[in-house]
């Protein structure tokens, strides 16, 4: 068995971590450790499956052995091609998810309708729609055939690309990466990488910024703007988090995922008051819905679901012996979930057709018909609580926090602070001159995943406190927003980690020194936000004190966050290396060479405090060069 002291930092994982040891559960962990010595070819990106004369591999750690795959692509090639392939594959997964949004919302009849007519005109105003003389579901349907056509157009660059300040766009037009189309730039990285296309790891890395931005700007800033649109922009708000949420007494249902579409429609039909009266002639006191990794962080951020545990945890949510019903959608759904639920009496339910697990219980979700489907599927839960088997064990581990920073909350609370007779309202106004009279430093976004390379939320966790102290407020999202509230980083009391500084623009503003800013595509919101700063002070976004972070990343999709990061002038510290580093050109490329093309970077650093320490370093000498 693993010392579970030394992988993780949160209580309750430790206590399940130990019930499923004692269970003979095997976790993310045991594989972890089940896989070593990993294979060093793939860990530095030098092995290539392209094609069928493959595999091929370039061999470094000795003069002998292949330096070149058979058809000659050598270590530059095969790592650049590997790392935009991973970056493709992000791009797609969340450029997808705001396809299926705007569908949705053009769908958007019945029981799902538009919650926030505002951001529909505003954003219809942005594409030039008319709106005059027409009602809300007409131009809702407008601005979603737009979004679609922002998938496939044959002409023209992406409609949010004119967010970015000036000079940003001028410089991806200058560089041309500026994308047209989103699912043209992710086809152009595969076809690309294809044997015996590009081998040029600098063009191979074009292409793929020109797939990361598609996401940024495009997909997932399509996925987060339509989803504030249709189920309304989120609000701060308080919210109970870690697996003490769950309760012993209810029917407990984990919906586990991305899109909202899935999940607002549980969390409506676990409030049907027939369901609740089955429940309860099953013996249970109510339905406790609770959300897992983004899907979390998406209901938390609109109803104040518990978010009951990020990547990590989804197998440990099980081994509660507490749960009746996982309900799943797509992406970080670990496929292991089948094998878990087999020991206890949870049902796996699968809902997309794009995502289906060998052993789970595929119920297909329709948006068209949601709320039929979703009572269907919350009944199969309610029923499932009498075959509870075996010791229901929940942590009483949780804690509390505030969240729900949409951009739009932000600039609400900034107008707190404004003199409306000397300045307008509506502005970052206040938060630049915090910025530039040195009281806040800077800001960072923690973004990202957990990875059984770095302890479990410790990584986060350490690196956000490091950063408080130094006077930096601290924005983050995905599983690092988990990390930061279970640690307590979200509530007011945090304020005792922070600088002097930083501590009072929180208290002055009555907020906590972390903002929950959303899900994985929900760091579109911190790009619109960096926009906004940008603007306001006639900079780029490359020229602002700011970093970005992902301690402890593991997906394609982090790799595309990190990248459109990069090409939107960001320093990006990575806890976790890319598989690029059998490649010093490519490595250095993507390390140094980009800054001056783009205004940001990668660092790879694995030890958060260090992490802290060169952020720190870079956003010192930002303020420099701006003479703050
Ligand atoms: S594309 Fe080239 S390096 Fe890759 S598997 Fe085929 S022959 Fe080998
Ligand atoms: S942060 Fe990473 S693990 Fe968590 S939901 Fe997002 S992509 Fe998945």
């Amino acid at each position: 068995m693993i010392n579970c002291e030394l992988f993780t930092c949160d209580a309750a994982t430790k206590k399940l971590y130990e019930k499923a040891k004692k269970e003979r559960i095997d976790t993310v962990w045991d594989r972890a450790l089940a896989m070593q010595p990993q294979c060093g070819f793939g860990e530095m990106g030098l092995c290539c499956t392209n094609c069928s004369m493959g595999p091929c591999r370039i061999v470094k750690v000795s003069d002998d052995g292949p330096k070149a795959g058979i058809c000659g692509a050598t270590e530059d090639t095969i790592a650049s091609r590997n790392f935009a392939r991973a970056v493709a594959a992000g791009s797609a997964a969340h450029s997808d998810h705001g396809r299926d949004i705007a569908l949705a919302l053009y769908h958007a009849t019945g029981k799902i309708r538009v919650k926030d007519e505002e951001k529909l005109f505003k954003i219809a105003g942005e594409w030039g729609i008319a709106v005059e003389g027409k009602d809300a579901s007409r131009i809702a349907r407008e601005v979603a055939e737009k979004a679609l056509s922002e998938f496939g157009k044959i002409f023209g660059k992406l409609l949010f690309l004119k967010r970015a300040p000036h000079k940003r766009q001028n410089l991806w037009d200058e560089l041309g990466v500026a994308p047209e189309a989103i699912d043209r730039e992710i086809v152009e990285v595969l076809h690309s990488t294809h044997m015996g296309s590009d081998a040029d790891y600098r063009n191979i890395i074009r292409q793929a910024i020109r797939a990361a931005l598609s996401d940024g700007w495009g997909g997932s800033m399509i996925g987060t703007e339509l989803s504030d649109v249709l189920f309304g922009t989120p609000v701060p708000r308080k919210v109970e988090a870690n697996l003490g949420v769950l309760k012993k007494e209810c029917v407990n249902i984990v919906v586990h995922g991305h899109e909202p579409t899935l999940s607002e429609a549980i969390v409506m039909a676990a409030r049907d008051p027939e369901l609740l009266e089955l429940a309860k002639k099953q013996g249970a006191e109510g339905i406790n819905v609770v959300g897992m990794c983004c899907t979390g962080n998406e209901i938390a951020m609109r109803h104040g679901i518990p978010m009951a545990g990020d990547f990590f945890q989804q197998e440990l949510a099980i081994v509660t012996g507490a749960v009746e019903a996982m309900i799943v959608d797509v992406q970080c759904i670990m496929p292991s979930l089948a094998t878990v639920a087999k020991c206890y009496h949870t049902k796996l339910i699968t809902t997309s057709p794009k995502a289906k697990v060998p052993g789970a219980i595929h119920m297909e979700f329709d948006e068209q018909k949601g709320l039929d489907i979703a009572k269907r599927i919350v009944k199969e839960a309610v029923m499932n609580f009498k075959n509870r088997k075996g010791e229901v064990y929940i942590p009483d581990v949780k804690s509390e926090g505030e969240i729900g920073y949409s951009l739009e909350a932000i600039i609400k609370i900034l107008d707190r602070v404004t003199n409306s007779f000397a300045h307008p309202s509506g502005t970052v106004k206040p938060l630049v001159d915090a910025i530039k009279s040195g009281v806040l430093r800077g800001a960072v976004a923690i973004v990202g995943c957990n990875n059984h390379k770095q302890p479990h939320n410790s990584c986060h966790v350490t690196l956000a406190k490091e950063l408080l102290r130094r006077d930096i407020l601290v924005v983050t999202t995905g599983c690092g927003a988990h990390s930061c509230i279970k640690a307590g980083l979200m509530s007011k009391e945090a304020r005792k980690y922070c600088g002097k500084g930083l501590a009072t623009v929180c208290e002055l503003l009555d907020i906590p020194p972390v903002l929950h800013m959303g899900s994985c595509v929900d760091i579109s919101r911190i790009l619109v936000l960096l926009s906004e700063v940008a603007n306001y002070m006639g900079v780029d976004i490359s020229d602002l004190p700011v970093a970005a972070a992902a301690p402890e990343w593991m997906s394609e999709k982090a790799q595309s966050i990190g990248l459109y990061a990069v090409a939107s002038g960001i320093y990006v510290v990575l806890g976790v290396s890319p598989a690029v580093t059998g490649s010093e050109n490519v490595t250095n490329y993507l390390t140094k060479d980009l800054e001056s093309v783009l205004g940001g970077r990668f660092e790879i650093e694995k030890d958060p405090v260090k992490a802290a320490e060169k952020i720190a370093v870079h956003i010192e000498n930002k303020r420099k060069r701006l003479g703050i």
